[in-house]
């Protein structure tokens, strides 16, 4: 199946090539050319790997037996052979997809990419080992390590700011086993490591280290389309589980709620719908960093504003790389986009043609919820449902609570949650009780203490874990640390 960048029709590539380039040549993003079509009955039928390998061996044909990598991928990784389970509160249905190897919703697809990434190179006759480079400001660095770790002929390395994560995500990289893993902290905050990746990739001569060097760079990023695939596949799990339960008959449509950043996840779910599973409205739940409420409400995309740290630090970005996809998909003009993306590099802000706001309002709803709103929801969410959220979580349910009482659309709201309340205890404690220290390890136990809810297996121990990663370097010294690896 072909895919061609966002910006351009004629930059076309295969399923495999496009997992293996991330980015297409002129900086688009790769898109099939069209949208494949499958059983969705028959899948619904399906337990989630086998919901798994014909969603994503539907995306991506050209990457060899997708139920054997999809096995490869998540078998015996999570806490449950359903992967994403879902939990019926009695108000919305919580789609956890936080029950992975390191407890963050990126573990779907972070299990599943370096599967992608050894079989497209396969396929293709690639020779060289791949290094997966990534600077990460905290959780998609240690899904990323889990992920790749120990898969043959790869190597990662992750750059985080020193003191710019939480010591939760400190730990859990720097304990990371793996003969092929490097994790190194770097002086500066977060743009500095990221400024100093992109520095690395500047460096390099067709996509690979200098000196003769025969490491292949790529990236873990979620603009990667063998990142997205993989998250098409717990709306279809979602939806079974409504009909299992009875709450929906085949074909009733479900209003999803999500936690929104890089709008990858919320994105998988529109494709979700577009594969034909009968999806209502996609509401777009952000934090004060709202770009994509107001973007969604008025057509005009405007970054030119202060970046809020917030409690749900996942969500906080300004520029969303994967709205671009869907601008594309629901224009089909990659002149456009193309136009559109320019005119946000240079100027700070687009708007788009009233059609396209119309088709977006369409498909999406949009709302935001600040720190002391997911606060408030976390007690409140506790107290009455016995439910505990973390922050992104308890977001994405206000916003699904606005929706529902702005509009009056009484359909079976799913809400996702994207992180365990573990990873983030210290917020999630303050929303319980006022008093809560700074340790984020006595926070975690403290936690499992007032909600009798159980720490995850792979944070629980994780302090007296042997630390094995504790280098920190300069940001100039990024690109000599990454050539002796
Ligand atoms: C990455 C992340 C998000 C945002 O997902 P996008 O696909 O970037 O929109 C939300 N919550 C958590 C906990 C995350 O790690």
């Amino acid at each position: 199946m072909q895919y061609h960048s966002t910006r351009n029709s004629k930059f076309s590539v295969d399923s495999a090539q496009a997992v293996l380039a991330g980015l297409a040549p002129d900086g688009g993003l790769y898109v099939p050319e069209n949208l494949p079509k499958i059983d969705v009955a028959a899948c619904l039928q399906e337990n989630t790997l086998q919901m798994a390998a014909r969603i994503i061996g539907a995306l991506l044909p050209d990457i060899g037996d997708m139920e054997t990598l999809v096995n490869r991928a998540y078998r015996g990784k999570f806490q449950t052979e359903e992967l994403t389970p879902t939990v019926d509160t009695g108000k919305f249905t919580v789609l956890e997809l936080f029950r992975g190897p390191t407890s963050a919703f990126k573990d779907v697809a972070l299990c599943m990419l370096p599967q992608l990434l050894t079989a497209a190179r396969k396929v293709k006759g690639m020779e060289e080992d791949v290094l997966i480079l990534t600077a990460t400001s905290g959780d998609t660095g240690k899904a990323a390590l889990a992920g790749f770790a120990d898969v043959p002929g790869v190597k990662i390395c992750v750059f985080y700011p020193d003191g710019g994560v939480s010591a939760v995500q400190r730990a859990q990289m720097v304990t990371q086993e793996g003969k092929n893993v490097a994790v190194c902290a770097v002086h500066g905050n977060f743009d500095d490591a990221q400024t100093g990746v992109k520095n690395i990739f500047a460096a390099a001569e067709n996509g690979r280290l200098p000196a003769g060097n025969r490491l292949r760079l790529s990236t873990a990023n979620s603009i990667n389309i063998g990142r997205l695939a993989p998250q098409i596949t717990y709306y279809f799990k979602a939806y079974a589980d409504l009909l299992r339960r009875g709450q929906i008959q085949m074909g009733d449509t479900v209003n999803f709620c999500v936690p929104t950043g890089n709008f990858g996840d919320i994105l998988a779910g529109w494709l979700a719908k577009k594969l034909g599973l009968p999806v209502g409205k996609l509401i777009c739940a952000s934090n004060a960093n709202n770009v994509l409420t107001d973007f969604i409400q008025t057509g005009t995309y405007d970054r030119r504003r202060p970046l809020h740290k917030t409690l749900s630090p996942s969500m906080d970005i300004l520029v969303s790389s994967n709205l671009e996809r869907l601008l594309y998909f629901l224009s089909g003009d990659t002149a456009l986009v193309a136009q559109l993306m320019q005119q946000l590099n240079t100027e700070g802000s687009y708007t788009v043609p009233e059609a396209l706001k119309a088709a977006i309002a369409e498909e999406f709803w949009a709302g935001c919820c600040d720190d002391a709103g997911a606060k408030a929801t976390i007690a409140k969410v506790f107290k009455e449902q016995n439910y505990l959220c973390d922050t992104h979580t308890a977001t994405a349910w206000a916003v699904a609570e606005d929706y529902v009482s702005q509009t009056g659309d009484d359909r079976p709201m799913v809400v996702l949650s994207t992180a365990s309340a573990y990873k983030f205890p210290g917020s999630v404690l303050s929303a319980l009780e006022s008093v809560t220290g700074d340790d984020e390890f006595a926070q975690m136990d403290r936690l499992a203490e007032l909600t009798g809810w159980p720490i995850p297996q792979n944070l629980e121990g994780l302090q007296q874990k042997k630390e094995l990663h504790t280098g920190v370097i300069e940001k100039d010294a990024m690109l000599q640390f990454v050539m002796g690896l």
